[in-house]
C-alpha cells in the first residue's frame, strides 16, 4: 500500500453524471462522470519527479515500488476512490464548442499531505464519455513533453500544474502526427498530473451554455470554497470579486511566460486554469529567436492567435468568455467589465515592472518604457536568441561600453543566430541601445554585483528548447531514458550556473530549424 491519504472533495461535493457507461453523451447537470482507467498491457516507469513525489508524502523507495506502477498506469485503482472525467466546455480558437471534457483524462483522486490537497490525474489512460471521436490515449512523445515542461516551468516560477510520473503502456497508439494522412504506430504513455484542482474557466462556461445555475453556483462555490477562501460566498459581489482574482492570478502566470519566453500554444478556454496555473502542455514551445509573432503551434500558423505576442491579449478575451459564464451568478455587467479593464490596466504596470526586472532596473523611471520599446524593436532586426541574450545581458558593465565601441556587440555574440547579418546599420542600432542603457544604469543606486545577482534571479540560463525535448523523445523512442533525466535534473536549476552543462547553454542547433518537434508541432498527441 502506498502511505497516500484519500480526500476526494470535487467527487463528494459537486454532482455526478448518474450514468456508469464511457458511451460518447452530452452530460447534464453534472459536473463530471465516473470513468475506469484503462488497464495497460506492460507497464513500465519511465521517469518520476521525487520533488512532485515529496509533495504527496511518496518516498524514493515508494516510486520505485510495484503498487506505484499499478496506481500510476491505471493497473489498479486507489482504495476508497472512484475515478472520474470532468465535464467542461470552451471556446476554441475564438469559437464555441460546445462539450469537451476530460477525453483522455482521469482523476484518481485527491489526496492530502502536509495540510494541501492534490488532485491526482492520468493522462492518456483510455476513453471516457467525453472522448468524442478520439482513443483517450497519449503517444510517448507528447508525454514526455508534458513531464519535463510541467516540472521546468515550476522551478522556473511559473505557476503550473506538476507531473509526477510517466509510465510506458506497452502499447501502441496510432497517430497521424502531421495531419499529412501518414498515421502511424507509436508507443502509448501515462503521465500523473497533480494540482490543487483541474478546474477550467470551460467547467463554468459548460453549465453556463446550459443555463444550469444551479450547478453552476455549486461549482463556483465549491471553487471559491477551496482555492479563493479569502472570499466570502453567497453575494453577487463574492462572484466579481472572484472573477477579478482569477484575472489576477493569470495575469501572474501570464506575466511568468513572457519573461521566460514560454508560448502556450494552445489558450483556449478550456486550456485555462481556474487556479491561474499553466495547463495542457500540448505543442508549446520556447522563444529562441526573439519574434512576438511566432508559434509553435502549426494549426495556428494562419491566424497566429496564440503568437507570443499575444498572450496577455488572448487570457484577456478569455477572462471575458469566464464573465460571461458568472454573469448569471452575477446579473450586472458594469462590475465583470471593470475587472476586464483592471486587467488591462494591471497589464500596463506589470509588464513594464517584468521587464525592468529583466533589464535590472530596480527603480522606476518614466522613460524606461523608450527603453523597453527600443529593446524589443531591435532585438527583431535579427535572430536573437531571447534567453541567451538576457542571461548575457546581466554581465554588461558600464565602464566598458565606453572603452571599446564593439563591447557589446562582442558581449552578445551568442545570441545571435547569424553574426554576419549584423549590417552596419543594425551594429549602430545596437550601439545606440547599449549607450542608452549604460546611460540608464548609470543612474540606478544598486552595485553592478548587486544587479547581475537580481538579473540571473529573473532571467533563466536554461529553459527546455523543443530541439532538447526532441532529443530526448527520439532517445525515449529507442528506450534509453538518459537523457529525460538530464534535462529534468537540468532545469531543477534553471536559473543556476552550471558549468558542466554548458552545452545547454547554447541556439538551437541548425538541423532543429526546420525539424518536426522542434519547430514544428501539432495538437496530435
Ligand atoms: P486540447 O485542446 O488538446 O487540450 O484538447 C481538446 C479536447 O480534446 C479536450 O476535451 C481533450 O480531452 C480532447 N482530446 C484530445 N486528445 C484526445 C484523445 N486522444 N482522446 C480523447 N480526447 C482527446
Ligand atoms: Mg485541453
Amino acid at each position: 500500500m502506498l502511505p497516500l491519504k484519500i480526500n476526494d472533495r470535487f467527487y463528494n461535493e459537486l454532482p455526478a453524471d448518474p450514468e456508469r457507461t464511457q458511451s460518447r453523451r452530452q452530460v447534464k447537470a453534472a459536473c463530471y462522470s465516473y470513468a475506469t482507467p484503462r488497464i495497460p498491457g506492460n507497464p513500465t516507469l519511465v521517469h518520476a519527479s521525487k520533488e512532485a513525489a515529496d509533495l504527496i508524502g511518496l518516498s524514493e523507495e515508494d516510486l520505485k515500488s510495484k503498487n506505484f506502477l499499478d496506481i500510476f498506469s491505471g493497473t489498479k485503482k486507489m482504495e476508497g476512490t472512484d475515478p472520474y472525467a470532468m465535464c467542461y466546455g470552451g471556446h476554441q480558437f475564438g469559437h464555441w464548442a460546445g462539450q469537451l471534457g476530460d477525453g483522455r483524462a482521469i482523476n484518481i483522486g485527491e489526496v492530502e499531505h502536509d495540510g494541501k490537497t492534490w488532485a491526482l490525474q492520468l493522462k492518456g489512460s483510455g476513453e471516457t464519455p467525453y472522448s468524442r471521436t478520439a482513443d483517450g490515449l497519449a503517444v510517448l512523445r507528447s508525454s514526455v513533453r508534458e513531464h519535463l515542461c510541467s516540472e521546468a516551468m515550476y522551478h522556473l516560477g511559473v505557476p503550473t500544474t506538476r507531473s509526477l510520473s510517466l509510465i510506458e503502456t506497452g502499447d501502441q497508439v496510432m497517430r497521424d502526427m502531421l495531419y499529412d494522412g501518414n498515421a502511424a504506430y507509436e508507443k502509448g504513455a501515462v503521465v500523473c498530473r497533480m494540482a490543487p484542482a483541474f478546474i477550467r474557466f470551460g467547467n463554468f462556461e459548460i453549465l453556463a451554455s446550459r443555463r444550469d445555475v444551479e450547478t453552476l453556483r455549486k461549482l463556483t462555490d465549491f471553487t471559491i470554497k477551496y482555492f479563493y477562501p479569502e472570499i466570502k460566498v453567497g453575494t453577487a459581489d463574492a462572484y466579481v470579486e472572484f472573477l477579478r482574482q482569477v484575472a489576477r492570478r493569470t495575469l501572474t502566470m501570464i506575466m511568468d511566460w513572457q519573461r521566460v519566453g514560454f508560448v502556450h500554444g494552445v489558450m483556449n478556454t478550456d486550456n485555462m486554469s481556474i487556479l491561474g496555473l499553466t495547463i495542457d502542455y500540448g505543442p508549446y514551445g520556447w522563444l529562441e529567436g526573439y519574434e512576438p509573432g511566432w508559434t509553435p503551434n502549426t494549426t495556428d500558423r494562419q491566424n497566429k492567435r496564440y503568437q507570443y505576442g499575444q498572450q496577455a491579449q488572448m487570457a484577456h478575451w478569455n477572462i471575458y468568455q469566464l464573465a460571461n459564464a458568472l454573469y448569471p451568478l452575477i446579473e450586472a455587467t458594469e462590475p465583470l467589465e471593470a475587472v476586464l479593464n483592471e486587467f488591462r490596466d494591471n497589464y500596463s504596470v506589470e509588464y513594464p515592472a517584468m521587464m525592468r526586472k529583466k533589464l535590472g532596473l530596480a527603480k522606476e523611471e518614466e522613460t524606461d518604457w523608450n527603453l523597453i520599446k527600443q529593446l524589443e524593436e531591435t532585438l527583431q532586426l535579427i535572430e536573437t536568441d531571447m534567453t541567451i541574450f538576457f542571461r548575457l545581458l546581466s554581465k554588461f558593465s558600464i565602464d566598458e561600453v565606453s572603452k571599446k565601441d564593439s563591447y557589446f556587440l562582442d558581449l552578445m555574440e551568442p545570441a545571435f543566430y547569424k553574426v554576419e547579418a549584423l549590417t552596419p546599420e543594425i551594429k549602430q542600432k545596437w550601439n545606440d541601445w547599449a549607450q542608452a542603457y549604460a546611460d540608464r544604469l548609470s543612474r540606478e543606486t544598486q552595485s553592478e554585483d548587486a544587479r547581475q545577482i537580481g538579473m540571473n534571479l529573473v532571467n533563466p540560463k536554461y529553459v527546455l528548447r523543443n530541439y532538447m525535448s526532441q532529443l530526448a523523445i527520439d532517445q525515449a523512442n529507442e528506450g534509453n531514458y538518459d537523457l529525460i533525466d538530464e534535462l529534468y535534473q537540468l532545469l531543477k536549476q534553471p536559473y543556476a550556473e552550471q558549468p558542466e552543462s554548458e552545452k545547454w547553454f547554447a541556439k538551437r542547433p541548425e538541423w532543429a530549424r526546420h525539424k518536426v518537434g522542434c519547430s514544428m508541432l501539432s495538437c496530435s498527441s
